[in-house]
């Protein structure tokens, strides 16, 4: 505080607030933190929300309580924005810009800085293993029907800025992959269908309505030349203008206006081609569990079992690679070359990992040099970081792959820096850089000086003490020193009457009193310059160093990069190393041939003693369509799933758990799994179902993987065999792509004999005395249809119940009989396979219902249109 400043708030017409309201205008989205001496306070309906959110005690600033307050010490003030931010809000920091101590006047303020949920860069606020990325979706208007839709996202915790144009279709999808914490849309689009769909998709990520002026063209390519400093953008390949220049521009403003500092980590954009890499809806992310499960966890998931990674650069990476695994055959070999050579040669790859140990998480580290928010501890980190490359690059030299010479070559040493950071850093200091304490001795002799002085300074002090109390003859006396009075000289009253002519009285305890004397003060000014001087003198040096190491920023980016990839690699390695896993083959046609294969992370967390059954999965261009059957929970969710995470971790470039595997490249993988509700959204079980079938239907190719477990359950088992009788139909001659269906409708297994690209599995089982035993094998043909009632016999339905339940059984068969032969596929049927002995499926006789569903057209079919087709479907079966 200054003088003309009292402790108490300001009043409406003082000038602090003055700059309160004028910092509130400017972010109204914020919650404002209003520095006032060692408080942060809020004022209005800030203090408020903030007291509810945080449980504060809401003041009043006033007599009349008219303005209400509420306010955190800015020392326990990160504990307090951390919440808020988790919670969702934005908070922008008015800082006092002068020192309080030396202002004349007014303190000047000003917002330097706004947190939000999309551009933090503390280590304390960010998962290390996931990227933090704000994002800017620039959407097609109505009268643009035919533009993409643009998208460019920015993790400002890492420099990096990733921009990508695509299909309005698609924006749900990249959305739900990049994960932001933060959305940026145009004012004006609060109540939009995009709003919504960000909403729906991204329930956590916080929305932001940024001017429309920030995403108009000409706005952002100057905001991006800017900042880029170039003269076009034809360096990033983005020189025609799509889109999502507009969305990186609006993303870059939005940066400038919240972060009041350089972004000078963020060097370069990314394109980001989305026909490179395999498209994964969002339901098959979330239901193959590839980094997260559908409760948020991470364990048990896809990702927990390969990632190895010694970094957070490396944790990050592999995460990108499972997300989104690539398509070009060249692009995945030369990961897969990379991975092998580190299988194959155990010394490069335990070296490689104990030195990449070392290295801390540089992104990071860096983005914050460049904000100019790394503390000491963050340089000194770099260092030793630094100082571990050449441990890096040394078991890389013999490296024959070309990806891995390929990095080598890319690996820069930094040994200048990482010398010269350990050497100017004391081994363990101070979190900030205000304190002092953090430079060693001999790094400066200005510093040595003025530190010789302030430790002489105390010297000087037991000397004066000692002396005085000679010359006095009161031995107690004691020379001491408090923030308020500065350096004294305590007496008791005891005492009193020996204290000489020169002590002038400054304070009075209950049993001593305290004095001053000239060369007291004269001492304490030069005691408190030294140690000022001092302070301020470290802080030059740390801000020189910091400066030193943001020069050299984007060959220390790249090497971060380099580092990542390494680690990645040899993460891979590892887990194939020690789960035994093998190359897989990447072929450019339809095999997807898998012997002996196991489900990476089922394997992973059997139980002690109980063994992974491994199976075989053998499709290709001619037999394209497996049908699964058997009991519940004999395996066939785990094997389908299994071929899907299987292609995904070939794809993303890993060694695969299999004997042998074989990949025809997969441009998507689709699956519909699972009943799962959504009555969140208002959408009923079989509604779900439906929709994901009608997606795959229309979007997948000749070249996709799917995987559909029980389809058509949700509704009655006509219309769950009809569905999925002509759903089946449908993947095989029009749509061609290789797809495994488990099912418990063994009426469909007859599709078999139809068509010639379906064929039949199931999983073997066995009745082992009171029990059933699941083999787990998976084997041609079908299952033995009466499981249901086995399986309640062995787990003690009374006889007279399983009997019954037989005769049931054989009276409905009958009646569906008539039925379920209709539903036969056009083409002439052979006699029924021998396993298939119930007598159900007699030459199809023609029936009106086999005529309305080939009269249907899938493709053209809105959902409302397939509910009602299937009830006429129903009425036409049941005659
Ligand atoms: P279904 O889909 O047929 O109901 P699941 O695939 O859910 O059956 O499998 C049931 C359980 O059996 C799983 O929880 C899994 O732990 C185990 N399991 C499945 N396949 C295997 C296998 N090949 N080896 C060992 N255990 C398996």
């Amino acid at each position: 505080m200054s003088a003309s400043e009292s402790p108490t708030p300001p009043a409406a017409e003082t000038p602090a607030m003055a700059q309160y309201a004028a910092a509130k205008r400017r972010h109204p989205d914020a919650l404002l933190f209003f520095r006032l001496g060692d408080f942060y306070e809020l004022f209005h309906d800030d203090a408020k929300v903030a007291a509810e959110a945080l449980g504060l005690t809401l003041t009043a600033r006033d007599r009349e309580r008219k303005v209400p307050m509420a306010g955190v010490p800015v020392r326990a003030a990160d504990a307090y924005l951390r919440r808020l931010l988790a919670q969702g809000f934005k908070v922008a920091i008015c800082e006092q810009l002068t020192d309080p101590s030396e202002a004349k006047g007014v303190i000047e303020r000003d917002v330097v800085r706004v947190l939000t949920p999309g551009t933090l860069t503390e280590d304390e606020a960010l998962d290390p293993r996931a990227a933090n990325f704000l994002l800017a979706l620039r959407a097609p208007g109505r009268k643009e029907r035919r533009r993409k839709a643009g998208l460019a996202w920015v993790d400002l915790s890492t420099g990096r800025f990733v921009v990508a144009d695509v299909e309005p279709e698609s924006v749900v999808d990249e959305l739900a992959r990049v994960a932001p914490a933060e959305v940026l849309l145009p004012e004006g689009e609060e109540g939009s269908a995009w709003a919504a769909h960000v909403k729906d998709v991204l329930p956590r990520a916080a929305i932001t309505f940024v001017p429309p002026w920030t995403v108009e063209e000409e706005a952002a390519e100057r905001a991006l030349l800017e900042h880029f400093k170039v003269a076009t953008l034809k360096a990033f390949g983005l020189d025609r203008m799509p889109p999502s220049v507009a969305a990186a521009g609006a993303a870059l403003e939005y940066l400038r206006l919240t972060q009041r500092t350089s972004l000078g980590h963020v060097t370069r954009i990314e394109r980001h081609d989305p026909a490179g890499t395999m498209v994964l809806e969002r339901s098959t992310r979330r239901r193959l569990e590839i980094v997260e499960r559908a409760d948020g966890s991470r364990d048990a998931t896809l990702l927990s079992v390969v990632d190895r990674t010694k970094t957070p650069m490396g944790g990050r990476m592999l995460r990108d690679w499972l997300l989104a695994p690539l398509t070009s055959r060249e692009a995945i070999q030369r990961r897969l070359d990379g991975v092998e050579e580190l299988v194959q040669d155990a010394f490069l790859r335990r070296d490689a990992r104990a030195a990449l140990g070392e290295v801390r998480d540089l992104e990071r580290i860096l983005a914050r040099v460049a904000t100019q928010r790394a503390s000491p501890r963050d340089l000194l980190a770099l260092g030793h970081s630094l100082s571990a490359l050449p441990r890096v690059l040394a078991p890389l030299a013999g490296a024959y792959s070309r990806t891995l010479a390929d990095l080598r070559q890319r690996l820069e040493t930094f040994d200048d820096l990482a010398q010269r950071l350990l050497a100017t850093l004391v081994d363990d200091p101070p979190p900030v850089i205000t304190e002092g304490g953090l430079v060693r001795a001999g790094v400066d002799a200005q510093l040595d000086q003025l530190r010789d002085l302030a430790r002489n300074a105390k010297d000087w002090i037991a000397a004066y003490q000692a002396a005085e109390a000679a010359r006095t003859g009161i031995a107690s006396l004691k020379v001491g020193y408090n923030k308020v009075f500065g350096y004294y000289i305590e007496v008791t009253h005891a005492h009193r009457d020996k204290v000489p002519a020169g002590y002038v009285r400054k304070q009075t305890l209950t049993n001593a009193e305290r004095y001053v004397t000239p060369e007291l003060d004269e001492h304490e000014k030069k005691v408190l310059t030294a140690d000022e001087r001092a302070r301020e003198l470290e802080r030059r040096l740390f801000v020189a160093l910091r400066t030193a190491v943001a020069e050299r920023m984007a060959p220390l980016q790249a090497t971060a990069a380099v580092l990542a990839e390494v680690d990645v690699l040899a993460s891979l390695a590892e887990v194939a190393a020690a789960r035994d896993w093998v190359r897989p083959e990447i072929l450019e046609d339809r095999t997807l041939e898998l012997r002996e294969s196991r489900h990476p992370v089922v394997e992973a967390l059997l139980a002690g003693g109980e063994r992974f059954v491994p199976n075989d999965v053998a499709l290709d261009a001619e037999k394209r369509i497996a049908l699964i059957t058997g009991p519940n929970m004999a395996g066939k969710s785990t094997y389908i799933r299994q071929a899907a995470l299987l292609v995904l971790l070939a794809q993303a470039g890993s060694f695969v758990p299999a004997a042998r595997a074989r990949v025809g490249l997969v441009d998507r993988v689709f699956t519909r799994v699972g009943a799962e509700d959504d009555l969140a959204r208002g959408q009923s079980t079989f509604m779900v179902e439906m929709s994901e079938a009608a997606l795959i239907l229309r979007q997948a190719s000749a070249r996709s993987l799917v995987i559909l477990d029980e389809i058509g359950r949700g509704t009655s088992t006509f219309d769950g065999i009809a569905i999925a009788w002509a759903v089946t139909e449908y993947l095989s001659e029009v749509v061609g792509a290789r797809t495994l269906f488990a099912t418990h409708y063994a009426e469909v297994t007859q599709l078999a004999d139809e068509l010639p690209s379906v064929f039949n599995l199931n999983v073997a089982v066995r009745e082992w005395g009171d029990s059933i035993v699941f083999l787990r094998r998976i084997q041609p043909g079908t299952a033995d249809r009466s499981y249901g009632i086995h399986v309640a016999r062995l787990a003690g339905v009374p006889d007279a119940v399983v009997a019954r339940a037989r005769e049931v059984l054989a009276t409905l068969e009958q009646a569906q009989g008539g039925a379920a032969a209709a539903l036969k596929a056009p083409t002439p049927a052979p006699a029924p396979p021998r396993d298939l002995q119930l007598g159900l499926f007699a030459p199809p006789p023609p029936h009106p219902a086999v005529e309305a569903l080939r009269a249907v057209d899938v493709e053209r079919l809105t959902p409302r249109e397939a509910l009602q087709r299937l009830a006429d479907l129903k009425r036409l079966s049941e005659g």
